[in-house]
């Protein structure tokens, strides 16, 4: 890399760049001195455009030459990045018509980015560009509702709208498990009790009204909440006085999690799934430039579908779910061919399984990892 840095210094350099601005400048000003200069003595109009002449060109001649400077500068940067990532061409042109035939699903992807991400006017001309992408037009309209009700919350510290919201899908929230309605209201208690002393009687007018209906679930959260008022003035003695003690993050992740909520309630995921595979590739990319060039040298080609080659670590943020690869076939388990477990215990993937019930004396098969025999029928799906 260094080599592109030296280059790249190079063509940052203030003596390339900004010397040909200051020289700009400088022409500017002889034009607009010699126009004020005429606007003053009309008489000398004809002397004074005779030395502007002069002095301009030799001004832009400067320009000129430090242009010159700039372009060689951008030449090499150009070079030598040709040169460090001469790998990339190991990519071969079908890979690029492949690509290109996904487009419509890239843009599409594209496009549902920029709308979660609440880029909603470049969004929408991109998706006028681009072309039907079958993106249904009340998506954009959940993400400016979800977007009002996030600034409410970290600009004005409002919980109303996120509170009015997690109540009205309390519902599909109590479904997935979701305790984001008590998290807000918690969260609506400790921003009240952490004001003053209005503030801790308005705390408890609120605890009085709305932890009713939490008491099922959260009554021991309640609990831990309440103690607060035994420790008024000494929050950091209290064993429970976290929530109170770091407020910021506790609206960060009360924010977090709505954010994690709406999305899934809307079938998607909290983060961009576009971003996350952008930025696993680019983590990625080091490893398959290097694989594309031992491969080009062994003169082996890349064979197996869905899969790499080579392992390829991304950090535990990017893990989202365990995989399993059945110990016979050695393939990982997907959809249409699922991990299955026998009565036994053991787990092999369903093609394996039916591949030995066939080879066995039917009904039964026989684990292949322990004497235990059974049949097919009673092998249970796994799901991971
Ligand atoms: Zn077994």
């Amino acid at each position: 890399m260094d080599a592109i840095q030296a280059e790249f210094d190079r063509l940052n350099n203030k003596s390339n760049l900004s010397k040909a601005v200051t020289d700009i400048d400088k022409c500017i000003a002889l034009l607009e001195n010699a126009r004020n200069q005429i606007a003053q003595e009309p008489s000398s109009r004809g002397m004074t455009l005779a030395r502007l002449q002069q002095s301009v060109n030799s001004q832009l001649e400067k320009v000129g030459g430090d242009h010159k400077e700039v372009y060689t500068a951008l030449n090499r940067y150009g070079k030598a990045l040709d040169k460090k990532f001469k790998a990339a061409s190991a990519f071969s042109s079908s890979d690029y018509d492949a690509l290109s035939n996904e487009g419509h699903l890239i843009n599409r992807a594209i496009a549902m980015h920029l709308i979660r991400e609440g880029q909603f006017t470049v969004a929408s001309k991109f998706v006028q560009e681009a072309g039907d992408l079958d993106i249904p037009p009340e998506l954009q309209d959940e993400f400016v509702e979800m977007y009002q009700i996030l600034k409410a919350m970290k600009e004005q510290r409002d919980l109303d709208p996120a509170i009015a919201w997690a109540r009205q899908k309390a519902r599909q929230l109590e479904q997935r498990g979701s305790n984001l309605e008590f998290d807000l209201c918690k969260l609506q208690f400790v921003a009240m009790f952490v004001n003053g002393m209005d503030g801790r009687k308005h705390a408890m007018e609120y605890a009085r009204r709305e932890f009713g209906r939490f008491q099922d679930k959260h009554l021991k959260e309640v609990q831990m909440l309440m103690t607060a008022f035994l420790y008024t003035d000494n929050l950091q003695q209290s064993p429970y006085g976290r929530p109170f003690l770091e407020p910021e993050k506790t609206w960060e992740d009360v924010a977090h999690s709505f954010t994690k909520e709406f999305c899934s309630l809307l079938g998607l995921s909290a983060q961009s799934p576009l971003y996350l595979a952008a930025t696993a590739g680019a983590i990625a990319l080091p490893t398959l430039l290097k694989m594309t060039s031992i491969m080009k040298e062994k003169k082996t080609e890349w064979t197996s579908q869905n899969e790499l080659p080579v392992e390829i670590p991304l950090p535990p943020s990017y893990h989202f779910h365990s995989i399993f690869v059945c110990p016979v076939s050695k393939d990982q388990t997907t959809e249409e061919n699922p991990p299955m477990m026998l009565p036994c215990g053991h787990v092999i993937a369903l093609e394996s399984l039916q591949r030995l019930a066939r080879s066995g004396s039917a009904p039964s098969l026989k684990c292949p990892y322990c004497p235990k025999e059974s049949t097919l029928a009673q092998a249970k799906q796994v799901i991971i």
